[in-house]
């Protein structure tokens, strides 16, 4: 199984547009800066307009004052950059050509109060050898029930082909999915239930076409395996420091601090409107959270007249229930033999456990100063309703799991609940808006775009960034940037389905 070459440049095309032209990219996250990067290297003058006071969006990282009075990055999460990131690690290598600044995670277990460990790390890439490498490793996942699997269900996880797995199963509910494959409680919750919560929604709540997708994607369809990496310091300094200035070394001009509240039509182009910014442009990249969009485009009325589709689309947007991060800076390390990184499954709030002082410097050299350690608590989808709530509730399940945790003191914590990662519900496929917009001149960009090809999280964002750069590119007569991907199908997609009266 080999990457695809998905965007090709037409040789004949300049790879520079002329001198003059101009676009500016609104949101500083992986989208947003993934745009303005590939427009600046063309020639472009990009202006960035962020409101946050430092880039990157939900992957950013900002200074936090510890009690000891020393400074510490704290981010909005630990995220795992998979291999098979073609798009983002393309973006990435601007800041880094070797990515030096990434690290694999050896091993990446789900663990849970009540059944042994998985670890999903070190499986082959091909389907189904990954799949039988699976069953056979697999403490949980039985040989007899993967032969016993409703035939349907389990050939739809293997057959994925965009058209078909929508019209199969948009409608239907990843739990309700899940109840066909006719796996044990242990295997659903081992195998399935933490994978599902990464995309920070309930079963009850995503697609089954979705968790369709995102299987194929991360797993059954990856030609790197499922083995990631992570950074081995923050994200500020390993990422947005030196994407800033490779941007502004390209001559793009970067506004952090500067939140958007208003864009309007203006003749050719468009105005646009915030706290102390007034600025027109041919060339606008929206690159937003889904919630900031929904609320700019309602906000901006001469827009959503002069584009009733962008209008609709926006206004049918969904934001996934919030997610909870809780860093915690104990007084003691917690048990030589916990991993670095462990997904959770079964608990009511916890889904996932990182050991900073494990995986990157800064969190390190802290806890060999101090004999401390740097944990971080995630929950993806939280019912609870403040950042203190969700952080009791973490740390007293992280109890459960590792007991040494309790006695610990905790020295400080970076507790947050926020809600601005989209919403994939059953029905919905279809109702996002995508790259180009019925607004000339107006790209959209994010991890909610609905994108020609399959990618996830992090990569969706980057990908949908570079595809609205290379449609201003192409308006300019410029090359596309090049872009790469998974195989776009299932192994047994087009196979025809066996008839149930032949079984
Ligand atoms: C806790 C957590 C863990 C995660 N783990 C992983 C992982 O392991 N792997 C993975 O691939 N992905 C992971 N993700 C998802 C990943 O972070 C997102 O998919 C990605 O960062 C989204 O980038 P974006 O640019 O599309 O959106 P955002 O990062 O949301 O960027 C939007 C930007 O727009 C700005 N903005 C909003 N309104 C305005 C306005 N009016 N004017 C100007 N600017 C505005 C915001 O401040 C923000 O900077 C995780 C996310 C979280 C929260």
């Amino acid at each position: 199984m080999r990457p695809r070459h998905l965007v090709t440049p037409d040789p004949l095309l300049p790879s520079e547009v002329a001198p003059g032209a101009e676009a500016v990219v609104v949101g500083g996250g992986i989208a947003g800066v993934s745009a303005a990067i590939v427009l600046a290297e063309r020639g472009v003058r990009v202006t960035v307009l962020e409101a946050a006071d430092h880039l990157g969006g939900r992957l950013g990282a900002w200074p936090e004052r510890l009690p000891d009075g020393s400074e510490q990055n704290v981010e909005h999460g630990f995220h795992a950059f998979f291999r098979h990131y073609y798009t983002w690690r393309s973006i990435l290598r601007r800041a880094d050509p070797d990515l030096t600044f990434l690290s694999p995670v050896p091993k990446y277990p789900v663990i849970s109060a009540t059944w042994p460990a998985e670890d999903l790390s070190g499986l082959p890439a091909a389907p189904p050898l990954n799949l039988l490498t699976l069953a056979l490793r697999s403490k949980s996942l039985t040989r007899r029930e993967l032969l016993g699997a409703d035939p349907d269900a389990g050939r739809a996880l293997l057959a994925y082909d965009r058209a078909t797995t929508v019209a199969e199963l948009d409608d239907v509910d990843a739990a309700t999915f899940l109840d066909r494959l006719g796996m044990t409680e242990r295997t659903r919750s081992m195998l399935f239930e933490a994978f599902a919560r990464s995309f920070f929604c309930n079963q009850g709540e995503l697609s089954a076409a979705e968790l369709v997708a995102m299987f194929h994607y991360y797993f059954l369809g990856n030609p790197e395996g499922i083995g990631f990496d992570v950074t081995n310091t923050d994200h500020a300094t390993a990422i947005w420091h030196p994407l800033r200035g490779y941007l502004e070394r390209h001559g793009s001009e970067v506004r952090t601090g500067t939140r958007v509240t208003g864009i309007e039509p203006d003749g050719q182009g468009w105005r646009i409107a915030g706290d102390a910014l007034d600025l027109s442009t041919r060339h606008v990249v929206l690159a937003l959270d889904p919630g900031a969009l929904r609320s700019l485009i309602a906000g901006s009325s001469a827009t959503a007249a002069a584009a009733p589709l962008l209008a609709q689309k926006c206004e049918a947007l969904r934001v996934a229930p919030p997610f909870a991060v809780s860093r915690i800076w104990f007084d003691r390390d917690v048990a030589p033999d916990r991993a670095a990184f462990s997904a959770v499954s079964g608990q009511p709030t916890l889904d996932s456990i990182a050991v900073y002082s494990r995986l990157e410097e800064p969190s390190a050299q802290w806890a060999r100063a101090t004999g401390g350690s740097v944990v971080e608590l995630h929950s993806y989808s939280c019912r609870l309703e403040s950042a203190d709530s969700a952080a009791r509730a973490m740390r007293d399940e992280l109890g459960v799991l590792w007991p040494e945790t309790v006695q610990a003191h905790v020295l400080h914590s970076h507790d947050r609940l926020e809600a601005t990662a989209p919403a994939f519900p059953p029905g919905s496929a279809g109702t996002r808006p995508a790259v180009r917009t019925d607004a000339r001149g107006l790209r959209l960009a994010g991890d909610f775009v609905e994108l020609p090809y399959l990618a996830g999280l992090m990569e969706r964002s980057a990908m949908s960034g570079v595809l609205a750069a290379n449609d201003v590119l192409a308006e300019l007569g410029a090359a596309a940037e090049p872009v790469m991907g998974v195989p776009q199908r299932g192994l047994l997609a087009g196979v025809p389905r066996i008839p149930r009266s032949k079984r």
